[in-house]
């Protein structure tokens, strides 16, 4: 994305944090823009601009201005070593399981991290499983180029409370203190969340940390806002699978039967343009059958859809009526996997025009518009289009690197039971021309069943079909929460009756609250 001049950029950016705060509190509440950020007051007894002083609850995101620092309680600290091209992180291949940045985050233990999984107190600025295509832990990338994804560092605590800093490492692993990165700062008047970065954390399950200040920080003296829980009531996580079909798609069929076996759901995303066989159509015909999902991973496999807007609603469209005359029984295909995880916001808004509802996003190498923590709404689409970022790829070189077990994997589902979101994977069929670096069937089985046995040992989780999964993110688009002055939460279109919210510390069914 190029930007013209700073008021581009803060559009920009404020679009981002929009429909990440949308995502969560089901309404966007006002937000200012400042040279270099923006400022978010939480609930009406709220006010924040630049260089005045704070009262009530306010989420600071950016690098605050001079006149700002003093009332989050921060300081700049120029002596702090530059934190630039500290977020460069080698491809992973070879012998390496994984790569990391030198620059990594380092948290404290405090209740408003209560939904972040142990992994991510510690998480490298950049960690890349696959080259540098996909991290299977599911975040996104904090850069330094001075993007609304980057931090500056530079700025110390001065009295407020450093959830999260910034380290360091040298080529010894010592790490080197380089700044605050997330602080809060409580005063009898005022609670100020700060994040260095423009976009805030949303790009990762970090961002139940907004959710948490703003939902129950300090619930007995400030205003607190209801938050959208992101798994359907009674449950703490779904989780959902899809594989991606670019080329042989019969050759899933054991990967179906495994999974029918366990009575998991499963998902196929089809590149439509493919020359199917009697048995690939089967085993499609199958997976729909039992109760699976069937998603349009387009039509030619272009980058972004095709090369311009006019290319990408082709190819959907195309893509979309091809569907209809393979499976004219079927409802029509609404949810796609974009080819190569290319999401171009002109890609995005050529599935909204084409009628689709929905797409599987989420991979750190590009677009990190669609790389979120939370499913549900996005930026630069104005039509009722959500996505659930699902980056976490089962493949046989990840596998033999990472000592042929699928820990990340778990790590990356546990990122989402902790926040209570919903975990996505996916895998691929073979083909003759590429098997994915697995060695053998057997071997992708076997990873499989690893990963499925450990989620199951897990309380109060569900395998989804993607279809079901989106399903539920679009009702999670369509509320509209608020909070009446006399702290009543009001409610417009509850669609379904396993929708949760979390106010004050404790979650209520949205049936249940008051509606408008
Ligand atoms: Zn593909």
């Amino acid at each position: 994305m190029q930007f013209s001049n700073m008021a581009s950029i803060m559009a920009y950016t404020e679009s981002i944090v929009a429909a990440a705060l949308r995502r969560s509190l089901g309404h966007t509440p006002k937000i200012i823009p400042f040279d270099g950020g923006l400022v978010i007051p939480c609930g009406k007894a709220s006010s924040g601009a630049s260089g005045a002083p704070y009262c009530g609850k306010v989420l600071v995101l950016g690098r605050p201005t001079d006149g700002m620092l003093r009332f989050l309680g921060l300081k700049n600290t120029p002596a702090l070593p530059s934190i630039v091209g500290q977020d460069a992180c080698a491809p992973a291949r070879g012998e390496l399981p994984f790569t990391e940045s030198p620059a990594v985050l380092n948290y404290i233990s405090h209740p408003l991290l209560a939904g972040l999984a142990n992994h991510l107190h510690r998480r490298p600025f950049t960690r890349f499983d696959y080259e540098d295509e996909w991290n299977n832990l599911g975040f996104g990338r904090i850069r330094t180029d001075n993007s609304p994804w980057a931090v500056e560092g530079g700025i110390e605590s001065d009295g407020a409370i450093e959830l999260a800093s910034i380290q360091l490492r040298d080529a010894q692993q010592q790490c080197h203190y380089a700044g605050c990165y997330l602080s809060l700062h409580d005063t009898p008047t005022s609670s100020i969340l700060w994040c260095a970065r423009p976009v805030g954390p949303l790009d990762s399950t970090e961002w139940s940390i907004v959710e948490r200040f703003i939902s129950d920080w300090r619930s007995d003296d400030m205003p607190c806002l209801p938050c959208l829980k992101h798994a359907p009531a009674g449950y703490r996580c779904l989780v959902t699978m899809r594989l991606d079909c670019d080329e042989n798609v019969a050759s899933a069929k054991d990967v179906f039967d495994w999974y029918s076996g366990e009575g998991i759901p499963f998902s196929l995303a089809l590149k439509t343009s493919l020359d199917l066989k009697p048995d690939d159509l089967a085993l499609l015909q199958e997976v729909s059958d039992a109760g699976g999902t069937l998603l349009s991973h387009s039509h030619m496999h272009q980058l972004s859809w095709g090369p311009t807007p006019e290319a990408a609603v082709s190819d959907a469209a195309t893509s979309r009526k091809r569907f209809e005359e393979l499976f004219p029984s079927l409802p029509p295909v609404k949810l796609a996997v974009s080819p190569f995880h290319t999401n171009q916001p002109y890609a995005v808004q050529a599935l909204a025009k084409t009628g689709f509802t929905g797409f599987v996003s989420g991979i750190i190498h590009n677009d990190p518009e669609y790389l979120m923590g939370r499913a549900g709404v996005v930026p630069f689409v104005d039509a009722p289009i959500v996505t659930i970022s699902q980056q976490s790829m089962l493949h046989g070189d990840c596998y033999r690197r990472q000592h042929y077990n699928v820990d990340t994997h778990i790590m990356a589902f546990e990122a989402q039971y902790q926040a209570e979101g919903i975990f996505g994977y996916l895998d691929h069929p073979f083909s003759p021309r590429y098997q994915y670096d697995w060695e053998s069937k057997e071997q992708r089985l076997e990873a499989h069943s690893k990963l499925i046995t450990t989620i199951q040992s897990y309380a109060d989780i569900a395998f989804w079909a993607q279809q079901d999964c989106f399903e539920f993110v679009n009702a999670l688009a369509e509320v509209q929460l608020n909070v009446t002055p006399q702290g009543l939460v009001q409610t417009a279109h509850p669609s379904r009756n396993d929708i949760a919210y979390r106010f004050k510390g404790k979650e209520y069914l949205l049936a249940d609250a008051v509606f408008f």
